[in-house]
């Protein structure tokens, strides 16, 4: 017999992501997960079982393309076949603009709106619907969702939305959009069973990875984030600058010449840890490198983390609890120590002990705000928003209601 499943793709500028995921009743289990990555660098392939046992690897001595790595998982998929039908599959769209606020069912036309969006997610988009067009065109038949990551804060107040522009331009979509939704919404989904009174209050999830963002949800809905009309505000990233005067865009477009293209390698790009650090752009090398530059990167990064902790607990009108995720925020207890004590005056008392241990609580017992750790999954929540369209489409009952224990990363 048979057993249904869903794909995940996360497809990025070098790499390709995949995740597959069996469903038995309503729960989704992790079956494996992999990617291509440095596509245009030295490209390997690794894909894992749901224990993390290696199933297979590749490596290439040339840059491939997107195309070309997106053809090597659906070989590997199909070859590997394990008694799996794959009933659809679905992709993180960073953008979906206004009209798309929900988890939205692929063809060729959706595919050309979304297209619209690339000049304000450049770094991303694109490479987000170079592998749905494939596959569309592939594989017609097999039913495709795109999942934003904009999506989740929809939610905001008209205000939270606003720019301080003519009000033509907001009405045409210039406006807040913020990021990281499906990293937010997998968050918040999991914080009732963990910690009922922080996902009952105001909370402040930091997703701090290479790309990062804060986002304010009150009673597990968002109100408010850092990221803006695009994914460069807001915090210091790995290569992005974060919140930028425009005046500086000016003068160095005015002063020093730079044209377009080139202000967006340099604020997309060359900037943040990389920028500042001149060293890298990676959290771990900068915490063990001696240089004063890479010391200097990683202060300005905590150092705007607690300025716009301040900013979104005035939004929120108080904080009962910050969650700390993704690769920085997961991982490194230097860090979230560091922006505990820049958020210790909002009553923030972070446990060293429970800080090293790295999971779950990590506040003292007295701290006013209860902090914690939880490790994000942006694919099992596609996975799950996939089956739920999918299921009210097909007018069938499965709705991946339940999450397997071992099957978050
Ligand atoms: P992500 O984009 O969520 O995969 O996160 C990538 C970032 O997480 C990079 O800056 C990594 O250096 C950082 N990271 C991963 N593990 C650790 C760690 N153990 N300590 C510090 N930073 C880490």
């Amino acid at each position: 017999m048979t057993v249904p499943a869903i794909a995940v793709i996360n497809a990025g500028s070098s790499s390709l992501k995949f995740s597959l995921y069996a469903l038995h009743g309503d729960e989704l289990q992790l079956r494996g997960r992999g990617q291509v990555e440095g596509l245009g660098t030295s490209p390997r392939f690794v894909a894992r079982d749901a224990v993390g046992a290696t199933l297979a690897e590749q490596r290439w001595p040339a840059p491939i393309t997107h195309d070309a790595a997106l053809d090597h998982v659906t070989g590997f998929l199909r070859e590997r076949d394990d008694g799996i039908a794959l009933r659809g599959v679905g992709h993180r769209v960073v953008h979906g603009g206004l009209a798309y606020h929900a988890p939205t069912r692929l063809t060729p036309a959706v595919v050309d709106a979304l297209q619209a969006f690339v000049p304000l997610a450049p770094l991303h988009q694109p490479h987000n619907l170079g592998p749905i067009r494939r596959l569309l065109h592939a594989s017609p038949e097999l039913p495709q969702v795109a999942c934003f990551d904009t999506a989740f804060h929809r939610t905001n107040p008209e205000l939270a939305q606003m720019f301080a522009l003519p009000h033509a331009l907001h009405e045409a979509g210039v406006r807040r959009y913020g990021f990281h939704g499906l990293s937010y919404e997998y968050v918040a989904s999991v914080l009732p069973r963990l910690a009922p009174a922080a996902a009952a209050g105001r909370t402040l999830v930091l997703h701090l990875g290479n790309g990062a963002s804060i986002c304010a949800l009150q009673r597990g809905r968002s109100v408010a984030s850092t990221m803006g009309f695009t994914a460069v505000d807001g915090l210091m990233m790995g290569t992005r600058t974060g919140a930028l005067d425009p005046g500086v865009v000016l003068y160095l477009m005015d002063e020093r010449g730079l044209d377009a293209r080139a202000v967006e390698r340099l604020i997309y790009s060359e900037s943040g840890l990389l920028g500042v650090s001149g060293v890298s752009s990676d959290m771990r090398t900068l915490l063990a490198s001696a240089e004063p530059r890479a010391k200097l990167a990683v202060e300005l990064f905590v150092y705007r983390i607690g300025r716009e902790i301040g900013s979104l607990a005035a939004a929120l009108g108080g904080l009962d609890a910050i969650v700390f995720t993704a690769g920085i925020g997961e991982n490194s207890a230097p860090v979230r120590a560091r922006v505990g004590e820049a958020a210790a005056w909002l009553g923030v008392q972070i446990d060293p002990a429970a800080n090293e241990a790295g999971a779950g609580c990590i506040s003292t017992a007295s701290s006013r705000v209860s902090v914690w750790v939880v490790p994000t999954d942006e694919e099992l929540m596609i996975a799950r928003h996939t089956l739920n369209l999918l299921s009210a489409d097909e007018g069938s009952t499965p709705r991946a209601a339940g999450v397997a224990r071992g099957d978050t990363n």
